[in-house]
């Protein structure tokens, strides 16, 4: 039996100060410890779950920088325990070929542990059939696209993939913007010789997501289902939301670090630079990072996940040098998400720690089917523990991010804390920013959501 002794643990209810005891892979209640070690001065946080990744995914005739090697390894190095994937359906095929082939490329391979959402592209009898046995092998979340040709669903498909993963209890996470929308004005855009970076966002304005989370919200008030709105970037989509809520109606909202961070001026660096930053929805005015703040800061936002979707500025978002469109959309983030919500939440004086916990670790464990196990410091659950160092002061450098990503979107950002040690199942997994065990991650076969 490991005790960790002197730290305060968080949950979302508050701090308190308390020894953890560690029995195996498991929290224990107490107990008599061989083994003391010391962190006095640091934080105990639940190891922190990151609900949206993409890892060794192939995107516009290119695959991620990441894999789920490197991937995992970078996340358990910043803290995060668990990492929620999307396995995609492609069209013509089953999804128990799509849940194989990510198995394929994440079994053996993970740090930390890891689990599956599936992303739905070919909506038909056949597919309706296999949402059962989905969650049944352990995926109780699902996933649809409003955008992007190859991907994406219309809307009677959409409602009935609503209605159907709601009878399971499961949460259907949605990329929000409307794709015809976007298809228009690229090519508008592209016609009239508006090539470079900074025409992304222009192409893909806060209404193009505020119409879809309006269309989605609605078709979920007719259909039923449990809507996941996935990375909210606008105050507009903001609104649509509350106004649901008012309703009475039932929306998990997740926003990521990047739209709480970085506001579009970024995609008019000089020399391409502003490619680093496209992504979509892409980043926003500093409107609406201050309503997103707020709406964090209120309790309005459910989970902080990452959109980790990397490529390399060298080779990768160079393939769209003179057409934006061909930019591989994505960034970099798995690793620095705790530390950049606690720089710029938590210092900062927006967020206490206790959000941070509820944000990242207690509400994706509760909706996505790992609570008992994952999410918080109690007797019974993994012992899987971020000692949290609040006295480190750093820079986020991309050289030293872990990743197989040649840059950082937040190259230079202060630092005011970080994982000095990181516990998986009740083993040090990372030590700091480094990974110590690669391939100790294990997958999660996930229960259904608990919703409230
Ligand atoms: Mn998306
Ligand atoms: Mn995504």
């Amino acid at each position: 039996m490991v005790v960790l002794r002197g730290g305060t643990v968080v949950s979302p209810q508050g701090l308190e100060r308390r020894d953890v005891y560690i029995d195996g892979e498991k929290i224990a209640p107490d107990g008599a410890a061989d083994e003391v070690v010391n962190v006095s001065g640091c934080l105990l946080f639940p190891g922190f779950i990151d609900s949206h990744t993409h890892l060794d995914m192939p995107v516009s005739g290119t695959v991620t920088a990441d894999d789920f090697a490197s991937g995992t390894g970078a996340a358990i190095a910043g803290g995060t325990t668990v990492i929620l994937d999307f396995a995609t359906q492609d069209r013509g095929h089953t999804l128990a070929e799509a849940l194989d082939v990510w198995h394929g490329r994440a079994d053996g391979r993970c740090a930390c542990d890891y689990g599956f959402h599936m992303a739905v592209t070919d909506w038909n009898a056949a597919t309706r059939a296999e949402l059962k046995t989905m969650a049944a092998a352990g995926v109780t979340s699902f996933k649809a696209y409003m955008a992007y040709d190859n991907l994406r669903l219309d809307d009677k498909a959409l409602g009935e993939l609503l209605a159907y993963t709601g009878e399971l209890g499961a949460w259907l996470g949605v990329h929000c913007e409307l794709g015809n929308q976007v298809t228009a004005q690229v090519s508008d855009l592209l016609g009239r010789g508006l090539t470079g970076p900074q025409w992304h966002p222009v192409s893909r304005p806060n209404r193009v997501e505020a119409d879809a989370v309006a269309r989605l919200l609605a078709l979920a008030g007719e259909s039923g289902g449990l809507p996941w709105v996935v990375h909210l970037s606008t105050r507009e989509g903001l609104v649509a939301i509350e106004q649901a809520r008012a309703a009475g109606r039932r929306v998990l909202v997740e926003t990521c670090p990047q739209y709480l961070t970085l506001t579009e001026e970024l995609y008019s660096l000089p020399d391409f630079a502003g490619a680093k930053y496209v992504c979509s929805p892409p980043l926003r005015s500093a409107q609406d990072r201050n309503a997103l703040w707020r709406a964090v800061a209120d309790g309005e936002v459910d989970i902080l996940s990452t959109d980790h979707c990397s490529f390399n500025f060298k080779g990768q978002k160079e393939l769209g040098r003179g057409d934006f469109s061909r930019i591989p959309n994505g960034l970099p983030g798995i690793k620095q998400r705790p530390a950049l919500v606690w720089a710029c939440g938590v210092s900062a004086g927006r967020i206490g720690p206790e959000d941070m916990c509820r944000m990242l670790s207690e509400t994706p464990a509760k909706a996505f089917g790992l609570w008992g196990r994952k999410g918080a410091l109690e007797p019974g659950f993994d012992a899987d523990i971020v000692v949290w160092d609040p006295g480190y002061r750093g820079a986020v450098r991309a050289q030293t991010q872990q990743m197989r990503c040649d840059y950082s979107p937040w190259e230079g950002f202060p630092l005011t804390g970080c994982a000095r040690a990181v516990y998986l199942r009740g083993q040090k997994a990372a030590e700091n920013g480094k990974c110590l065990r690669p391939g100790g991650g294990e997958y999660l076969r996930r229960d259904t959501a608990i919703i409230s």
